[in-house]
């Protein structure tokens, strides 16, 4: 075992490739093993979702690992949503209000290859391509199987991090062995990633710089734009029904739907027919699991241990984070601290687990509500009266870092209750009693 590294990790994801980087910093030795090809030297494989929405979290935890100011000429501002309802005109919703509160989107493949390329400069760090973690052995350690030869080996390790995403090899292994308990809870909806391409390098949407989103109640699509002006667009929808990804796989019927649906996206999606008919019909799925860890040999993060719907746009971001949260443990000298990272971390992951579950009923229904509009409006204004209290939920995941997810989910729920009983009738708002309820039921943030 002396020469196994201090810490191997399997997945080399945005979250076992940052964890690396951390850990490297660190001073320990690391190994990565990943079952895809290396993104430095080869095509990338098509994966889920193409671009991501990147926020304060995700970006904490990249600066830390100084890798930020390489992604910075990367990234798309997405300060707010394009609204684009069945009838009437388009409009802008912004998603904060303080200096700086924008999200971000990235290409998956991108952050890929600039995590990659950061952690092949790290000496360190050695990275190991094509090699799947197949399960693990009766002694503890993974096993990988060389997706070029088919050979099969049993690798030494010390400590062992799974960063194998939401189907994770080592997950399974775990709950095999009754380590951990685990299942994937499956979302009854699915999605389809489809192309909005520039044109003549221009964008084809009026704004380019906003997630466009059409909600329609029942399923939604979406739109996020890509560094040359394209867009992903992303048709989230039931699996099965009277309108559902099932119903739509007769000859013409999605063509028909988009021209009932969403007439000005299907205008600008010149592939329609051909992507539609081709690309893969994504299943999204809440993965629950506890504990994370086998005492301090093996542990999970990212989507390995808590994968969770896309709605809040929180999925990397968390597991981003996750690597800040197990660095900070790892820092505080005291033994390795996987059963601590797990016990701490599991009530955030399930918080934003929940959000991101809600978060999907806001987006395809409640954004174009008058009630909702007009409880986001008062949660501004509350906001601007009391901003060490009051933090609209929304502001709180995406923009507010030093926020855990748990106490935005805690004190979420009774901003809501205030805002419930503040907008009960169309009367205007009475916000001396607004400031009242605000002293008595929010105590100031830390
Ligand atoms: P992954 O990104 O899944 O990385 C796991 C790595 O492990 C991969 O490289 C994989 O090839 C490798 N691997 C898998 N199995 C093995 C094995 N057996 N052996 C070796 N290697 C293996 N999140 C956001 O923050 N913002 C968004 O806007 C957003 N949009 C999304 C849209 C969709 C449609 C979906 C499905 C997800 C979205 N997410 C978003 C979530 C985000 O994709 C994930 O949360 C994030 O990728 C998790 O990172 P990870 O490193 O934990 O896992």
């Amino acid at each position: 075992m002396s020469t196994a590294p201090d810490l191997t990790i399997i997945g080399a994801g945005p979250a076992g490739t940052l964890l690396a980087l951390l850990a490297a910093r660190r001073g320990n030795t690391v190994a990565v093993y990943e079952r895809r090809g290396d993104p430095r030297s080869t095509t990338p494989e098509a994966g889920r979702s193409i671009n991501l929405a990147l926020a304060t979290r995700g970006m904490h935890a990249l600066d830390a690992a100084g890798v930020l100011p390489l992604l910075t000429p990367l990234l798309v501002p997405m300060p707010g949503r394009q609204l684009h309802p069945a009838e009437g005109a388009q409009s802008f919703s912004p998603y904060g209000q303080m200096p700086g509160e924008t999200n971000y989107s990235i290409s998956r493949v991108d952050l890929t290859r600039v995590l990659v390329e950061a952690a092949g400069g790290d000496a360190r760090i050695s990275l190991h391509f094509r090699q799947r973690c197949t399960g693990l052995a009766a002694s503890g350690a993974p096993l990988l199987q060389d997706e070029d030869t088919g050979h099969q080996q049993e690798i030494a390790v010390h400590r062992v991090v799974g960063a194998d995403g939401a189907g994770s090899a080592l997950r399974k292994a775990l709950a095999a062995m009754n380590a951990v308990k685990a299942g994937n809870a499956l979302l009854d909806h699915d999605y389809k990633e489809l192309t909005i391409p520039a044109v003549d390098g221009r964008s084809a949407l009026a704004t380019r710089e906003a997630l466009h989103i059409w909600p329609r109640h029942g399923f939604m699509l979406i739109a996020l734009p890509n560094a040359d002006c394209s867009f992903t667009a992303t048709l989230f929808m039931p699996r099965q029904g009277s309108l559902s990804f099932e119903s739509l796989a007769v000859a013409g019927a999605a063509r028909e739907f988009f021209a009932q649906q969403f007439p000005d996206a299907l205008a600008v999606m010149p592939d329609f027919d051909a992507e539609f008919a081709t690309h893969r019909q994504g299943v999204l799925g809440t993965v629950h699991c506890v504990p994370w860890n086998l005492d301090e040999r093996i542990v999970l993060i990212g989507d390995a241990a808590h994968a969770i719907v896309p709605f809040h746009g929180q999925g990397m971001n968390c597991a981003l984070e996750d690597c800040l949260v197990l660095d900070a443990l790892l820092a505080d000298g005291k033994p390795w601290p996987f059963a601590r990272f797990s016990s701490a971390r599991r009530p955030d992951a399930e918080a934003i687990a929940a959000m991101s579950l809600e978060n999907y009923g806001e987006m395809r229904d409640e954004v174009l509500d008058p009630r909702f509009q007009r409880q986001k409006a008062l949660s501004l204004e509350l906001e601007r009266r009391h901003p060490g209290r009051f933090i609209p939920r929304y502001s709180m995941v995406m923009f507010h870092a030093e926020i855990p997810y748990s106490i935005a989910f805690a004190r979420g729920m009774v901003q809501q209750q205030i805002l419930e009983a503040l907008t009960e009738d169309d009367a205007p708002v009475d916000l001396a009693r607004a400031d009242q309820l605000i002293a008595a039921r929010l105590p100031p943030l830390a």
